[in-house]
């Protein structure tokens, strides 16, 4: 997957190229296409992907399951996710990279989540987002599976504002599914519903966050789970004051500056261990 191809000749597209290198590394089985690389990726891409793994599980965001991708910085019709296993535990040897129809580019014998889809319907139809994270952390729940809409406590939640619509998996899978985003009809469903959303709540089962960046998703993820928290206490209290629209705008621009300082500690923390 490190090949150069610069060096090739020029009758041969780069897809055609990758194509090639990619059908000697993963062997497909007969009858079975497997789809051509975007390329190598920075190693620094890499290492974002899997801290923000092991920061999801120390802020208590994912626990044995959930997971976060980012779309391939050189194709847009890619994205990379880890092989399916706890985000604790993550490498960068259990980095898989995909196609939007979510078919592993070179799984090597690597299983893959099933919840993929989740991920590759959403980057089919938001150029926009570049990572997503889907956790089932636990203090989303109440909001998803109550008519009380999650809404922004404070400043740094702030992302909220746009407003925060729930999948109900009944209307596009039926009464019977196992509630699992488990093929593509599923996945394109729950990334519609998403629309331009960046945060969403899935109905008996967890939540979905798509940023710009992956230091974004994670921020947002966390802090999703954080508001959730913070309006449950607040609605024991009396009726919450939430940002409105305006306020709401103001401290989402000025927070997209500081994502980086938590991060760091983030990282930090969670690298550590
Ligand atoms: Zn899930």
């Amino acid at each position: 997957m490190n090949a150069c191809f610069c060096c090739q000749p020029k009758n041969l597209g780069r897809r055609a190229l990758m194509a090639s290198a990619v059908a000697v590394v993963a062997m497909p089985a007969m009858g079975q296409t497997v789809p051509a690389s975007g390329g190598p990726v920075d190693a620094a891409v890499i290492e974002d992907l899997v801290a923000g793994n092991r920061i999801l599980y120390d802020q208590n965001v994912v626990d044995g399951f959930g997971h976060i991708s980012v779309r391939h910085p050189k194709d847009p019709n890619r994205y990379l996710l880890s092989k399916s296993m706890a985000p604790a535990l993550v490498t960068a040897d259990d980095i898989i990279e995909y196609d939007l129809d979510s078919n592993p580019v070179n799984a090597n014998g690597r299983t893959s989540y099933l919840e993929r889809f989740i991920h590759g319907e959403i980057y089919k139809i938001r150029p926009d987002v570049m990572s997503v994270v889907h956790s089932h952390s636990a203090g989303v729940i109440p909001f998803a599976d109550t008519a009380v809409p999650l809404r922004p406590m404070n400043h740094i939640s702030s992302f909220l504002g746009d407003g925060v619509p729930v999948f109900e998996i009944r209307t596009a899978g039926g009464p019977a599914t196992d509630m699992l985003i488990r093929n593509a009809a599923l996945g394109k469903a729950l990334a519609a519903r998403l629309g331009t959303h960046s945060v969403m709540l899935m109905r008996g089962h967890g939540s979905v966050v798509a940023a710009r960046s992956i230091k974004d998703a994670v921020f947002r993820a966390i802090y999703t789970e954080v508001n959730a928290r913070m309006q449950a206490e607040a609605m024991r209290l009396g009726k919450p004051e939430f940002l409105n629209a305006e306020e709401a705008a103001a401290a989402t621009k000025s927070n997209e500056a500081l994502v980086g300082r938590p991060w760091e500690l983030w990282k930090r923390r969670a690298m550590g261990k």
